[in-house]
């Protein structure tokens, strides 16, 4: 089994499409494994990066619920725990185009606590913030800048429709898992 990547991030930021690029791009897309249930049917897909291999989880609905009104659900916060409990990294997936979003500052913290702040001896999933929508050419860079304030290091401009910073993504989880 490989190391798992959890994406997460709410809703229509990208995550399905940054998901596909990371296994996709590498032509080793396959499902590997289907866990049905939780909120949504979790997909793991293989993903190869530099000669290492990574199984990719689009965690959809687990931290979120499409409903604004049920964002963070105690339950479905322990679901998240559950996905996150499993990874050896998460990228989290926010959106450049419309700048920090309150909810984008929620899961941060959150992960902030779980992960980098992490003292109970266990060896918490290393985070890695993907800006995407960044593909302009003059504004990507500065997109991406603003998500400096989520206080998870320094984040990087992806386009999930281009394919740009995917593959900076993928460097950076194979340096740190
Ligand atoms: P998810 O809900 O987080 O899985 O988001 P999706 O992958 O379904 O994408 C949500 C919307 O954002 C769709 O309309 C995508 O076409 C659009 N989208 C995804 N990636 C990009 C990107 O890199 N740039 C732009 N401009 N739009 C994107
Ligand atoms: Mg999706």
């Amino acid at each position: 089994r490989f190391p798992i990547i959890a994406v997460l991030g709410r809703p229509n930021v990208g995550k399905s499409t940054v998901v596909n690029r990371m296994a996709g791009e590498f032509k080793t897309g396959a499902v590997v494994e289907d866990v049905p249930g939780v909120t949504r049917d979790r997909t793991y897909r293989l993903c190869e990066h530099n000669g290492r291999f990574f199984q990719v989880v689009d965690t959809g609905g687990l931290l979120f619920d499409d409903d604004p009104q049920n964002v963070f659900l105690p339950q479905i916060r322990e679901q998240a725990l559950v996905a996150m409990r499993e990874a050896s990294g998460v990228v989290l997936v926010v959106d450049g185009q419309e700048g920090v979003h309150p909810i984008d500052l929620e899961v941060a913290s959150f992960l902030r606590r779980e992960c980098l702040d992490a003292t109970d001896g266990s060896s918490p999933p290393r985070v890695v913030v993907a800006v995407n929508k960044c593909e302009s050419v003059r504004f990507g860079d500065a997109q991406a800048a603003e998500f400096w304030r989520l206080g998870l290091g320094e984040p990087i401009p992806v386009s999930g429709i281009h394919g740009g910073g995917v593959a900076e993504v993928l460097d950076r989880l194979c340096e740190e898992i």
